[in-house]
């Protein structure tokens, strides 16, 4: 019996089955992601090449990675990028990687900065991580100034990596701090967004393997209830937003009503209405400080 040559479409075919036996939510976009990663083309460049015969070398680089990949490490860390927002963002495991959700943060701070009367917004995004609200909006919005702020200096080089890729470092600055402990002390921003650790004691055991094994515990980790770092995040953003600035959090609906209950607690903040993502979960909690 003679075995068929291994060519593109083949392994494709195999990985796919092998992943989804192995338990992954997208089996087939993962085995096409990792073989035009270990063969460096676009993904897109698989399709033309499906009769192709596979070289031992790349059949042995992408064994690798579903290798990998079958034991529970994400893509994104695999490869060394995800898309956000249209953009391609470098990760590594010392940032949580972008997820869709976030996008909608990002829509909500863009078109809020539409509206606000200043010539050049100031605007803060308290744990930017791999940086990818901070350079989105960067991106998006010419006029933006933003200061991005993480506790993680291996975090903010790969921020100040992904600035640097989309060609914005001009607009954004890197503070390394604890929220907004470390932004000067005059600094005022007509925005403020933060997509802080908010999985509870409870949920952090429950999380995806992929998620608890290799993603950062400090970008998730929210304590007890969820909510410690926005409870002290709170105050702070009180204090540093211009009248009439706004507070976006990405939160979980685990915790949309505690964190609601703290804005209506929190002096000098107006709560809005929190949005729900596009699965229809609570989201995004919106605070808007006194005019
Ligand atoms: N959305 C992330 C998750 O479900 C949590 C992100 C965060 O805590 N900021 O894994």
């Amino acid at each position: 019996m003679s075995e068929a040559p291994w060519t593109i479409g083949r392994l494709l075919n195999w990985t796919a089955d092998f992943l989804r036996e192995r338990g992954a939510d997208s089996p087939r976009l993962d085995a096409e992601v990792l073989l035009a990663h270990a063969r460096g083309c676009p993904r897109i460049a698989l399709y033309t090449a499906f009769e192709e015969p596979a070289s031992e070398e790349l059949r042995t680089q992408f064994r690798e990675l579903v290798k990998q990949r079958a034991a529970g490490k994400p893509v994104a860390y695999l490869v060394g990028h995800r898309e956000f927002f249209s953009l391609s963002f470098d990760v590594t495991p010392d940032v949580l990687i972008p997820r869709p959700e976030t996008e909608g943060l990002v829509v909500r701070a863009l078109d809020l900065l539409k509206e606000t009367p200043s010539p050049a917004p100031r605007v803060a995004d308290v744990g930017t991580g791999s940086g990818a609200i901070a350079v989105a909006l960067a991106k998006q919005n010419p006029k933006v100034q933003v200061t991005a702020i993480d506790v993680s200096p291996a975090a903010l080089a790969v921020a100040r990596g992904n600035a640097e890729k989309h060609g914005v470092t001009d607009r954004i600055e890197f503070v390394e701090g604890d929220l907004l402990a470390g932004v000067d002390a005059g600094a005022a921003f007509d925005l403020i967004a933060a997509n802080l650790p908010y999985v509870t004691s409870n949920e952090l055991g429950e999380l995806a393997e992929g998620v608890r094994k290799y993603e950062p515990r400090l970008a998730l980790d929210g304590g007890e209830q969820g909510d410690e770092l926005i409870q002290r995040l709170l105050p702070q953003a009180t204090q540093r937003l211009t009248p009439g600035g706004w507070l976006l959090m990405e939160l979980s609906p685990m915790i949309a009503g505690r964190v609601e209950q703290l804005i209506d607690n929190a002096a000098g903040l107006i709560r809005h209405e929190t949005l729900k993502d596009t699965n229809g979960l609570a989201r995004l909690a919106q605070a808007q400080r006194e005019a």
